[in-house]
């Protein structure tokens, strides 16, 4: 086994490089990955425009798919040659308030991957088991790796929204969350809805399952879905705050705007708008391992993939590069020599 691996490093804001790291041992709590494919996130740019504060450099990436070669210290529950997901949650520490609650996601001593400590945007990285997600037989590591960020964001925040089977649950933005989301919500038995700007997307939206298109460039979104009687979940894929503030009377009453789309806009709604029909805004952040787990799993057996687009790990700042001119249909995803990015 070689004693060095490729990796592609972020030296500063804005600029990456191919490195050849030294072989590290995992520590206590921590398991070392072979990765064979990792996708390609918008939140990428946390670490490679240094939007939190970097110990650079560093490697990018957090929803990396691939097979444990060593165990760490302590670590139990999983084993060397088992095909396991890191996503951007970096494992919990089990001993904090939130921890000791059940609120795995909330733990204050939380790293996130690619941010914190060095991610999947390489040959080879280190994971603290916490954090691992088990990958099904049936899907490819390729397949397997948008699952992690974008897959467990919409379909946790789905799963944990209020709405009942034939609820009527609207996706507002039709990208890389929200071309999953759109398939989640159809799978999970909601009357789906699927919102973006322009005809175009329309055919697409109903090809993933939706059974509504609404364009928000030709319509209001709000009078559009409660036309269809009010929404009962919004789920914002899309970032900005006036995307949340502009569908936001589309809710009917009880019902939620849940915003999984990052952007610096505040949400502008009126306070009217929320008593007056009890609605909410919320925010969610990914999910637990568990979670994660159920995810690929619910994936599996609906046949709920990401479109992908893979590149070898080499071409890492081209395919974040396109990403972010939004040119991605609708993931790129990473891989490496190490896997051959199939079904084991
Ligand atoms: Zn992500
Ligand atoms: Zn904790």
């Amino acid at each position: 086994m070689s004693a060095t691996y490729k990796a592609i490093q972020v030296t500063k804001p804005g600029e990456f490089a191919t490195v050849m790291k030294p072989l590290v041992d995992p520590g206590p709590g921590q398991v070392r990955i072979r990765v064979e494919a990792c996708g390609v996130c918008h939140s990428d740019s946390g670490t490679v425009d240094g939007l939190f504060p970097i110990d650079w450099p560093r490697v990018p990436g957090h929803e990396a798919v691939g097979r444990i070669d060593a165990l760490g210290s302590g670590v139990q529950g999983w084993t060397v040659g088992q095909r396991v997901g890191v996503g951007f949650l970096g494992g919990s520490c089990g001993y904090c308030e939130f921890c000791r609650n059940g609120d795995l996601v909330n733990c204050k001593n939380q790293e996130y991957s690619g941010i914190h400590h060095d991610g999947g945007y390489a040959e080879v990285m280190i994971a603290k088991a916490s954090g691992l997600v088990s990958i099904p037989d049936d899907l490819s590591s390729a397949d397997a790796a948008p699952l992690l960020c974008a897959g467990l964001t919409t379909f946790n925040a789905l799963r944990n929204a209020p709405a009942k089977a034939g609820d009527l649950v609207a996706v507002l933005g039709i990208g890389g969350l929200g071309h999953l989301a759109v398939q989640y919500a159809r799978h999970m038995g909601f009357e789906v809805v699927a919102i973006a700007r322009g005809s175009k997307t329309a055919e697409l939206a109903k090809k993933l399952g939706a059974h509504h298109y609404i364009d928000s460039a030709a319509t209001d979104p709000a009078a559009a879905l409660q036309a269809l009687g009010g929404a009962k979940v919004i789920l914002i894929t899309a970032s900005g705050g006036k995307t949340v503030a502009a569908t936001f009377k589309g809710l009917r009453p009880g019902g939620v705007s849940i915003d999984v789309g990052v952007g610096p806009e505040p949400i502008e709604v009126t306070s009217p708008d929320l008593i007056f029909g009890e609605r909410k805004v919320a925010g969610s952040l990914t999910g637990n391992p568990a979670t994660g787990d159920a995810t690929l799993r619910f994936s599996a057996l609906t046949g709920v993939s990401a479109m992908i687009e893979t590149v070898p790990l080499e071409e890492a700042a081209a395919a974040y590069a396109k990403m972010m001119a939004g040119k991605a249909r609708f993931r790129m995803v990473l891989v490496t020599k190490n896997g051959n990015g199939q079904p084991k």
